[in-house]
């Protein structure tokens, strides 16, 4: 056989000339999936040498099993939508049972499939929906808080602060571009489990599928001529989200930064509706899959306040464009008034 070649290890570097040995698994448009020490990693391509890029060419032109990655060779296969796969590795992600043809299947974003009969008991993936084999999943993947990811979505996570300090430097370049500006107050970043974010949303009402929120409190001193108003931000954001969920999450929680420092006050789909339109465009930014299926997400969402706020205001902006909405949000603002 002469594919064997292609599923070691290589040494990889980047542009900046990091070396890190890795095995090519999963090519998905820019952006590429290593196994590095058995654990899966995403990356840009276009952070590696010319060396690498044409490697990951070549790899990527030899027709690959959607199931196990390794070259169809001459084997018969299967196919569904656009993926490929040997006979043998096309099964269903709950039973493992090989399908036959003429079952109903269900299928994920992914190339991931199940008998219909078993998507009840399938595990989904609670950042891409990808659906998890049940064979395959490990603890790492499993949050205390009872969230489940796969394998690629956990091996991105973000769960530390000096990886959130890496989402927020990635983030503030594209909030500053729409006009967002840097606030005045203090902003802590808290990177806590769901149980946390959902008992800090009961203080302010907040409900449904929180991944991130933001209590802002503030201070007004008036020596007896002039007021001066303080701000400090508390931003809460679920851990082990990937880096590109969380940057968008963070954007979102920035965006409620920007409107509570000026004290614009509208109903909460406007509000919730604006800090979507800033957390997409982070995605927009990104062109891997998992950002598109986000953005997708977002688009889909059939939530009054997120789903159907976020499509107004996306309508608004299309009108206005970025500064006049600014300036349009500006409007509502009501600062309190000192007695
Ligand atoms: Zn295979
Ligand atoms: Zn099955
Ligand atoms: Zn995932
Ligand atoms: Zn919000």
């Amino acid at each position: 056989m002469t594919f064997v070649c292609f599923l070691n290890a290589k040494v990889w570097t980047t542009v900046d000339g990091k070396k890190q040995e890795g095995i090519l698994f999963e090519v998905n448009g820019d952006q590429i999936g290593l196994r590095i020490n058995g654990r899966e990693y995403h990356f840009l391509a276009y952070r590696f040498i010319p060396a690498d890029r044409e490697f990951i060419r070549q790899w990527s032109k030899i027709p690959r099993c959607h199931g196990c990655s390794k070259p169809i060779g001459n084997q018969s296969l299967k196919e569904a939508g656009d993926y490929r796969f040997h006979e043998s590795c096309f099964r269903c992600l709950v039973c493992a049972k090989v399908f036959q043809g003429g079952e109903k299947l269900k299928r994920d974003e992914w190339g991931g499939m199940v008998h219909v009969d078993h998507f009840d008991r399938a595990k989904m993936c609670d950042t891409c929906s990808k659906i998890i084999s049940s064979e395959t999943i490990s603890s790492k993947q499993v949050f205390k808080d009872g969230r489940i990811v796969c394998l690629s979505c956990a091996s991105d996570g973000v769960f530390d602060p000096k990886r959130m300090e890496e989402v927020r430097k990635r983030v503030w370049p594209t909030l500053a571009a729409l006009g967002i500006t840097v606030p005045t107050g203090d902003v802590v970043i808290r990177v806590v489990g769901k149980d946390v974010i959902d008992k800090q949303a009961l203080k302010i009402n907040a409900r449904g599928n929180l991944r991130g929120l933001t209590l802002t409190t503030y201070k007004i001193v008036s020596d007896g001529k002039r007021a001066k108003t303080s701000f400090s931000h508390e931003i809460f954001i679920l851990y082990g989200m990937p880096h590109i969920e969380c940057a968008s999450v963070l954007a979102h929680e920035y965006a409620h930064v920007w409107l509570n420092e000026r004290f614009i006050e509208d109903t909460a789909p406007v509000v919730e509706g604006f800090c979507n339109l800033v957390s997409e465009a982070t995605l927009v930014q990104e062109k891997g899959k998992l950002a598109s299926i986000i953005r997708e997400n977002m688009k889909q969402n059939n939530s009054p306040v997120y789903g159907m706020g976020y499509r107004r205001m996306k309508q608004r902006l299309a009108i206005l464009g970025w500064p006049s909405l600014l300036a349009e949000m500006k409007l509502k603002s009501k600062p309190p008034k000192l007695r």
